[in-house]
């Protein structure tokens, strides 16, 4: 065969084949970029488990109408400009693919009010060139972003769906996540048009209460507040004893940076802390937050960036394994309050 262009439609559709692999992925990329754009209330509605409809609103900075086509464009951001901007990142996105991905397997519909506009404006795109098409709109400050038809026109992916109560799980579980990560944002879920989740913003200092809603009160009970640091990198959060705790399974939150990760040499950190205090693997529990400067840590790992690189690999997880290692063994009359200070 001949070399030529693939059209702009399939391009997208490819780079979708990395990104997006069900709901949840959309509802992933769809909640970063609200958050990135500085909203602090988010209404996700839900149906059929996301293949049918996923939509999310947002009070966020909005979209003026002329960068609107820009937005569903590939490679197409407003978060980074330059190599130096990728090396520090400090948004959750900045690969300018999500939207084009998306509606590259979906029909997507975007509709936007920046304060400074008296008039909504809701854009979508259509054909093989995917030219974007506007028309006015009625929205408040802030965003809608509305997926219908997830994988309508990929036929192979869609098969790999499973149960709407599955694939709402996984929606689910990332909302949990987005709320650990988030204590100031409102979140609420619904799912066929019922109320699922709703998660009120609450202080930092009243974390808990949050993580309470999230994890349960058999976590909260009885968690070890953590906060070190070293070198100008901080570990803090709660871990829960070996002993005397109710645990669960599913309750491991780890964040880098405000991004919820899923890392091996992390995961090694914190099992070797509980050294042989747990029977089962899958049952340390936490809710960990480690800051460090954006310079050193690499998230542009993976597109879907639940990786991440750490350029001092071996110092950040024996911090890890030190400080966690520090506040489980202390007796539990010697541990600190478990607020958060
Ligand atoms: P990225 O997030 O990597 O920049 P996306 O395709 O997800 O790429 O989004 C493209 C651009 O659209 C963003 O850079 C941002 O400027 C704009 N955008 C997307 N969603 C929103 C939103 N909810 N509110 C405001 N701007 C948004
Ligand atoms: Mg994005």
């Amino acid at each position: 065969m001949p070399i030529k262009l693939l059209p702009i439609s399939l391009a997208n559709q490819i780079a979708a084949g990395e990104v997006i692999e069900r709901p949840a992925s959309v509802v992933k990329e769809l909640i970063e970029n609200s958050l990135d754009a500085g909203a602090d209330s988010l209404v996700i509605d839900i149906e059929k488990g996301g293949r049918r409809r996923i939509r999310i609103r947002d009070n966020g900075a909005g979209i003026v109408k002329d960068e609107l086509p820009l937005a569903l464009a590939r490679h197409a951001t407003s978060k980074i400009s330059s190599l130096a901007d990728l090396e520090a990142i400090q948004s959750l996105g900045f690969r300018g693919e999500a939207l084009a991905s998306i509606s590259s397997v979906a029909r997507l519909s975007l509709t936007s009010k920046p304060a400074s506009q008296s008039q909504a404006w809701r854009a979508w795109v259509e054909g093989r060139d995917m030219t974007a098409e506007l028309a006015p709109a009625s929205h408040p400050d802030g965003t809608t972003v509305d997926v219908e038809d997830l994988f309508f026109n990929t036929p192979a992916r869609r098969k790999f769906l499973r149960t709407d109560k599955t694939e709402f799980g996984h929606i689910d579980d990332l909302l949990k996540r987005i709320a650990l990560s988030r204590y100031d944002v409102r979140l609420v879920l619904n799912h066929n048009q019922k109320t699922v989740r709703n998660y009120p913003a609450v202080t930092k200092q009243n974390a808990l209460e949050r993580i309470a809603k999230v994890v349960g009160t058999g976590f909260t009970d009885c968690a070890r507040f953590i906060d070190a640091e070293h070198l100008g990198v901080r570990l803090w959060g709660w871990v829960a004893p070996p002993e005397g705790c109710r645990h669960q399974a599913d309750a491991q939150f780890f964040y880098v940076n405000g991004r919820m990760m899923r890392d091996r040499m992390l995961n090694h950190a914190i099992r070797q802390a509980y050294d042989d205090g747990l029977t089962d693997e899958r049952s340390a529990t936490y809710v960990l937050y480690l800051e460090l400067a954006p310079q050193d840590v690499d998230v542009n790992v993976h597109p879907a960036k639940h990786e991440v690189r750490f350029h001092q690999a071996r110092e950040i997880h024996d911090f890890v394994l030190q400080s966690i290692r520090q506040v489980l063994h202390q007796n539990a009359a010697a541990a600190p309050g478990h607020q958060y200070q």
